[in-house]
């Protein structure tokens, strides 16, 4: 029997093979999986008849199977498997190459369903590869509208329908979050029919009626998070940290720059507020390589002058490890003792330590700053006096995690640290205001200056040979290159074989006398914090990165970055990544390489060509995408939202007044037991 909590390795005899593939998406349970939302969807309804198939149309097809044959194709002893499909109006060839089950699964005489592309050439017309389901009473994969999942190395979209369909009947179990008085009003179907129409709807309506459901459901858990956050706050003191002028100004006299008008200001906002007994809340906006790191270290350093420990979080190991470089560098003269602290890394002031040794002189205020990932929220870790927390590209950094800081923050008493939030996402002041409310805000919108720009340009399909030249060049020059992979396959969400195949063919093809790196997502912790390392100490020429992971990473010597599929990208995303390039001083280059060569694809990549402004372009590829619903690929990832997007404010406002509402006659939502669980479940724990 199979519960709600059976962990995702005991589904199936597939279940215990794929668990580890499971885990990397954040599933580990018939739940997660239920909550794990498809990205998008195809419409696979409309069968044709095969006697009006055309060659390069995307067709469902319906038939018996009349013939089956397997052989092995000789020159490149691959399997192929062909199949006759007939209907009352023809019949077509479907050829499978190396999917030998597929010759065992199907049967003559079976009814089947199948979707793909018609083609023409080698073979007469013919599917190559379709997608394929026997006849049954409801259709799974093909002839309905069909789920897609973003999926990660060695995972099919058949296999995770199928544990879908497994685990779909316990949704009946799950208890809805969103009390019964708000579906009456918002007419909301019940979660059960919600999560059953977001995964197999059976019409476009009702799949809107149902992701609307749940988009806002999860605005709702998110914006009472918000609240509870806010009251937390409003209750509890915050330690004021004296404003100690000449402490600050000295440190930044120390520093190998100048600091632009902007992080001035925003440092300042920073120092005064930290400066009350009300515990700071504020959102540092910038975009990448606009200096936010330093502006944070400013009230680190202001805190150590009045005794107070700092804190730094990042979402990963190499963003930690990364952060603590950084931050000993700045810090070390001015005689701050820094600390790192991840699950596999410990050191202070850059030496080994034993995690003991480490917690010792945390609690006893022999740490001045502990960078590290979400290792930091842990009982064990204790400070002696923590006065300040920055936390790195962490939407989510919720109410429960403020409470675990208040229980770690000091030996004195209870007070709450002051809270720096750190994002390079371009969110519009409106925006930020629409999805957080009154919260403070500091924005840096200049690049400090003596930053050459850089440039960037679109090549032709056919010009790759030119970007490797550029990057052959660049690193005679003594110079570094990134080459990002793009994520070609829904198979390979992390874009791990992308990048393993495109690193082992420039290594050993293109680049044979060049040292050549690999990044991904799958290589753990420490291997990819080693891999950086090298990088950053000029061991690598070129680093083969996906673009998924590490985008903080900051290697002032890498001047050159080669986007390849670039068209995949969102143009923000672009942005972000072409900001890894240009951080020193000498003149750096961006070349995107697109394998498409449409109008389309030519206007959002020369919108990337002519504006360096991260905002500009948040909201160009917003209404050059369009709202996706049924078509195209949803935005992913806006605030770590599973399902709700930057489309959906409108509905963020409605959600606001009813969050609003429950809030003011209920703030403990003592009325809804499932809410106020569902809302503590609602952080996120990255890593
Ligand atoms: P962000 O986190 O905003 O992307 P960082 O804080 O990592 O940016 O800074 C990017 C790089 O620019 C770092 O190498 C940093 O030392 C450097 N930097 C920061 N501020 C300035 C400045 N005012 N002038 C020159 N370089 C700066
Ligand atoms: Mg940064």
């Amino acid at each position: 029997m199979i519960t709600l909590q059976t962990p995702a390795n005991q589904l199936t005899r597939y279940g215990k093979t794929a668990a580890s593939r499971l885990k990397f998406l954040g599933i580990t349970t018939a739940t997660d999986l239920l909550r794990y939302y498809p990205i998008r969807y195809q419409d696979l309804r409309e069968v044709v008849p095969i006697q009006t198939v055309q060659a390069g149309d995307r067709i469902t097809l319906r038939g018996k199977i009349e013939l089956i044959t397997n052989r092995r194709s000789w020159r490149r002893r691959m399997a192929v498997t062909e199949v006759l499909l007939r209907d009352s109006t023809g019949a077509i060839p479907l050829i499978w190459f190396n999917q030998p089950y597929v010759g065992k699964i199907l049967k003559v005489g079976d009814e089947v369903l199948v979707a793909g592309r018609a083609e023409e050439g080698n073979y007469p017309l013919h599917l190559a590869n379709p997608t394929y389901e026997k006849v049954r009473r409801e259709q799974t994969h093909v002839g309905r509208i069909v789920p897609f999942y973003a999926l990660t190395h060695d995972l099919s979209q058949k296999q995770l329908r199928a544990l879908l369909r497994l685990v779909l009947p316990l949704a009946k179990q799950l208890p809805d979050p969103l009390p019964e008085s708000i579906r009456q009003e918002q007419r909301f179907m019940p979660l059960v029919q919600a999560l059953t129409a977001v995964h197999f709807p059976a019409d476009r309506q009702q799949l809107v009626a149902a992701r609307r459901r749940l988009k806002f459901e999860e605005l709702l858990l998110f914006v009472l998070q918000l609240f509870a956050t806010k009251a937390l706050v409003a209750s509890t003191p915050a330690p004021a940290i004296p404003f100690n002028e000449q402490r600050v100004r000295r440190y930044v006299k120390s520093l190998p720059f100048t600091l632009t008008d902007d992080q001035r200001k925003a440092a300042w906002e920073i120092l005064r507020a930290t400066d009350r007994n009300e515990p700071m809340n504020r959102l540092l906006e910038g975009d990448v390589g606009s200096g936010k790191t330093v502006v944070a270290s400013l009230g680190m350093v202001n805190a150590a002058a009045a005794g107070f420990q700092s804190a730094l979080m990042a979402p990963t190991e190499v963003l930690a490890s990364q952060h603590e470089r950084t931050l000993r560098t700045f810090l070390a003269p001015a005689g701050l003792t820094v600390g790192l602290l991840t699950r596999t890394l410990r050191t202070i002031n850059g030496v080994a330590v034993t995690k003991p040794k480490l917690l010792n002189a945390a609690a006893a205020g022999e740490v001045s700053v502990l960078v590290g990932t979400h290792a930091v929220l842990d009982d064990a870790l204790t400070f002696s006096k923590l006065g300040l927390v920055v936390v790195d590209e962490q939407h989510r950094f919720g109410v429960e995690q403020r409470k675990q800081l208040r229980r770690q923050a000091s030996t004195e008493g209870a007070f709450l640290p002051h809270l720096l939030s750190m994002t390079a996402t371009p969110i519009p002041r409106s925006l930020a205001l629409t999805v957080y409310g009154d919260l403070d805000l500091s924005i840096i919108k200049q690049l400090p200056a003596g930053r050459p720009a850089v440039t960037t340009r679109r090549l032709q399909p056919n010009q790759r040979a030119d970007a490797y030249a550029a990057i052959r060049e660049e690193v005679a020059a003594g110079h570094q290159a990134f080459v990002i992979c793009p994520l070609v396959e829904e198979s390979d969400r992390l874009g791990v074989k992308a990048a393993t195949d495109e690193h082992r063919r420039l290594r050993e093809e293109i680049f044979p006398n060049l040292r050549v790196g690999l990044l991904h997502g799958r290589l753990p912790g420490k291997k990819k914090v080693e891999v950086l390392e090298r990088f950053r100490d000029r061991q690598l020429d070129v680093l083969v990165a996906t673009a998924v992971v590490e985008v903080g990473v900051d290697v002032p010597n890498a001047t050159l970055m080669l986007i390849e599929g670039a068209e995949r990208f969102g143009l923000a995303q672009l942005h972000q990544l072409r900001g890894r390039i240009g951080r020193g001083s000498a003149v750096s280059t961006c070349l995107l390489l697109a394998e498409s060569d449409t109008e389309r694809v030519r206007q959002r990549l020369d919108a990337l060509v002519q504006s360096r402004d991260g905002f500009h372009l948040a909201e160009l590829d917003l209404k050059l995408r369009g709202p996706g619903e049924l078509s195209g690929r949803l935005q992913s990832g806006f605030l770590d939202f599973k399902i709700a997007t930057l489309h959906d404010l409108e509905l963020m406002n409605e959600v606001r007044d009813v969050a609003k509402q429950l809030f003011d006659e209920d703030p403990g939502l003592t009325r809804y037991p499932e809410l106020r669980a569902a809302v503590a479940r609602a952080d996120v724990h990255p890593e």
